[in-house]
């Protein structure tokens, strides 16, 4: 509902910024309370402001299930990193002003009842940026899921890596993906909100490794700048490059999601995405086959020796690996979940029921992981 200002005040061009907040998509001022009360949407147009990390943890969890974990990591300044000023006193400022230690907070609640970790970036602290507190962080929450067999859920919002930290905040990148790695070859869950914005190093690595990628609408999302792009390929964006319904489009993100349905979107993913248990399916935990941030390329080229292939000598493109007996019914996928998420497209990775069958090897099928992979990365 837009809010109108009494007639008997003058209009002004500034407003107590405790008190209101102007739209910056149609320039409807807001009433503070108002929008907190509409979890930071705006009512007039459906700007999405960005959330506290707190706010988003009301947001998505249940009511007091929330149980931070590590609340007292901090960083270290190891490089001595003076800019405009100590990166000490960076840090310390940013402190007092969001009430955080750093950018990210993580621990243990509940969605609808289902224990998960969550990992919540601020993009308040420093612009949310990574370094080697919010990747131990997000780092801790994918091994304590792993450990306790739960979803993990991470919250992205940051500009990239903490420039401060130097060459520790790139090594983060490794070190998350890392983790995730060992949560996904032991088939435990993980969905990826990506949020106003994601950028930089840190959708270069786990925001953009969900299981699930969810988007809030019009996020700003993607590695380079729309300028530093624009000039490398020498040519003009398309419209709408870099946010959400692009990717979406795109291929990169599985769903936009409009804020007020976010939560019971998690649950119901939450809800198809169980977390394989292997020993009772009489199955080894998964190997890891193949580092899946190179599976962007290797999917690639393997796309390419499937036409190659299949244009050679007419046989089904067997991505060069031997042939597993459940490739038709792991690409047919569970018919119950994807016609109940419909147009979602977010299929379950491992669904109950749906484990790696074994090959004669005893290995669990190879041709299981591309067929994922694909189903979640295309069109
Ligand atoms: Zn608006």
């Amino acid at each position: 509902m837009p809010i109108k200002l009494p007639s008997f005040r003058g209009r002004r061009d500034t407003y107590p910024p405790d008190l209101w907040t102007k739209c910056p998509s149609c320039g409807e001022m807001l009433f503070n309370k108002q929008l907190d009360k509409v979890d930071r949407v705006c009512p007039n147009c459906g700007h999405h402001f960005r959330l506290s990390a707190r706010a988003r943890l009301d947001l998505l969890l249940d009511r007091d299930s929330f149980h931070e974990r590590d609340e007292g990591l901090q960083s270290l300044d190891p490089l001595g990193f003076v800019d405009q000023k100590p990166y000490p006193d960076r840090i310390a400022a940013a402190q007092v002003a969001t009430g955080m230690r750093d950018a990210a907070v993580w621990g243990m609640g509940t969605i609808e009842g289902r224990q998960v970790a969550i990992c919540v970036m601020d993009f308040a602290f420093m612009g949310g940026s990574m370094g080697s507190v919010v990747g131990e962080k997000v780092t801790r929450a994918a091994e304590t899921a792993l450990e306790l067999r739960i979803p993990l859920i991470v919250v992205s919002a940051s500009g990239g890596a903490r420039m401060q930290e130097g060459t520790l905040a790139l090594m983060q990148l490794a070190k998350t993906v890392a983790a995730l790695e060992r949560l996904r070859a032991e088939g435990v869950p993980y969905v990826s909100i990506l949020t106003d914005p994601t950028t930089g190093g840190v959708f270069a690595s786990y925001a953009a490794l969900g299981d699930v990628n969810l988007a809030e609408p019009n996020a700003l999302i993607g590695f380079a700048g729309a300028r530093v792009s624009a000039g490398t390929i020498a040519s003009e964006l398309p419209e709408g490059f870099q946010r959400s319904e692009f990717l979406f489009r795109h291929g990169f993100v599985d769903r936009v999601v409009h804020r007020s349905e976010l939560r019971a979107e998690v649950a119901t993913l939450l809800r198809f995405l169980e977390p394989v248990i292997f020993e009772e399916a009489g199955v080894e935990a998964a190997t890891v086959p193949a580092f899946r941030p190179l599976s962007f390329l290797s999917s690639l080229a393997e796309r390419v020796s499937d036409l190659a292939a299949s244009e050679g000598d007419g046989r089904t493109p067997t991505n060069g690996r031997p042939a597993a007996p459940s490739t038709p019914a792991s690409s047919s996928a569970p018919a119950s979940s994807s016609t109940t998420l419909g147009p979602a497209r977010a299929r379950p990775s491992r669904p109950p029921g749906d484990q790696p069958e074994q090959s004669p090897s005893g290995a669990p099928a190879p041709a299981k992981e591309p067929a994922r992979s694909r189903g979640q990365r295309d069109g």
